[in-house]
C-alpha cells in the first residue's frame, strides 16, 4: 500500500486559470464515491469520464467502452489541453467481481490480490495511452467503516 494525502497531491498540480481543464478524471460509476470524489476535487478543473470499473472499463474487452474513453481523451486534449489523467479505482468494485461484473476477482478478494489486479488494469491502460501522453496516475480508493474518510492508495 502507498497511502497518500490526496489533498497534498492535488496541491502539487499546477492549475491554469484559462480555458484549460488540466485533468481528465476517470472513475467507476459506483455511487458510494461521488460525493467524496467531488469534495476532494473541489476547485480543480477537470473533465470527468465515468465507466464501470474505471481502468477495467477501458481495457476489459468492451470495444465500445475502450473507444469511448479514448475519443473523450482526444477531445479533452483538443478542447481543454488536458495533460494528465487521474484514474480512481476503488476497493469492493462490482465491475471487478463475478458476473455481471468482469469476473477478475472473487466476491470477497484477498486485499493484496485485489490491489494487484487493479494495478494490472491500470498498467494496461497506461500502456495504451497516446505516445506523447505520459501523465497518468492512478489511485485505489477505500472508505473504511471506522473513519468514513476516503483513503487514496497510489497504484502508479
Ligand atoms: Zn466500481
Amino acid at each position: 500500500m502507498a497511502l497518500i494525502n490526496f489533498d497534498d497531491y492535488l496541491d502539487t498540480l499546477e492549475s491554469d486559470l484559462g480555458h484549460q481543464a488540466d485533468i481528465l478524471l476517470l472513475t467507476c460509476m459506483d455511487f458510494r464515491f461521488f460525493s467524496k470524489i467531488s469534495e476532494k476535487m473541489k476547485g480543480k478543473k477537470y473533465d470527468h469520464v465515468i465507466l464501470a470499473g474505471a481502468a477495467l472499463g477501458v481495457v476489459g474487452g468492451k470495444k465500445q467502452w475502450h473507444d469511448t474513453f479514448f475519443d473523450h481523451l482526444d477531445l479533452a486534449i483538443k478542447l481543454h489541453s488536458v495533460n494528465r489523467v487521474i484514474v480512481m479505482e476503488h476497493r469492493e468494485c462490482g465491475a471487478y467481481g463475478p458476473p455481471p461484473g468482469f469476473g477478475l476477482l472473487p466476491k470477497e478478494p484477498e486485499r493484496d490480490e485485489e490491489r494487484r489486479v487493479h494495478c494490472e488494469q491500470v498498467e494496461t491502460l497506461r500502456n495504451r495511452m497516446p505516445l506523447m501522453f505520459s501523465g497518468l496516475q492512478a489511485f485505489l480508493l477505500e472508505v473504511p467503516e471506522t473513519t468514513q474518510e476516503c483513503t487514496f492508495d497510489q497504484l502508479i
